[in-house]
């Protein structure tokens, strides 16, 4: 999952990657905590621990979800993880590409899905994930077009700080 934050000076979105074996501190009171299959709680008060442990109240957050802390621009987050050439790491038997469907062998250049998981040949001889505008087998967009907040929706509601300097 991933979590967008505004940058004020460039105006444009900035992208994290959220943790899988931390959690990722939002303010003093807050924090996002991973809790496996790619899913993540949203945690307000987060300096209370009970036996040492993070304790709720939690919700578990979805795709788009907003988060805010007083005073504090909005943030979101989102399952678009940005679409990562890797060496296939096989392991799990045989693997079929999802555009060509000649099989992926272990350590060749290959992207999965970051929304459907699903994997795909991204090298100069088989740019089979590049070779389309979205993937495959889903509508993930294959380059950069990844969901970002909208920025209008909430400097309208407040203070609209833009200045040209
Ligand atoms: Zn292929
Ligand atoms: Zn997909």
């Amino acid at each position: 999952m991933i979590i967008r934050t505004f940058d004020r000076s460039t105006g444009t979105w900035r992208s994290h990657v959220l943790p899988a074996d931390r959690p990722y501190t939002l303010g003093p009171t807050a924090a996002l905590i991973p809790l496996g299959d790619h899913r993540y709680g949203g945690l307000a008060s987060a300096r209370l621990r009970v036996n040492g442990e993070i304790v709720l109240p939690l919700r578990v957050l979805e795709d788009r979800d907003e988060l805010q802390l007083p005073g504090e621009v909005p943030c979101y987050v989102s399952v678009d993880d940005e679409p990562e050439v890797v060496p296939f790491p096989g392991g799990v038997g045989p693997c079929r590409c999802a555009r060509c469907g000649a099989p992926i062998t272990p350590g060749a250049p290959s992207v999965a899905c970051p929304r459907c998981r699903s994997w795909s040949h991204q090298s100069e001889s088989r740019p089979c994930w590049e070779h389309a505008p979205s993937c495959p087998t889903c509508s993930q967009p294959t380059r950069g077009g990844a969901w970002e907040p909208d920025p209008v929706a909430w400097m309208s509601g407040g203070e609209r700080g833009d200045d040209d300097a």
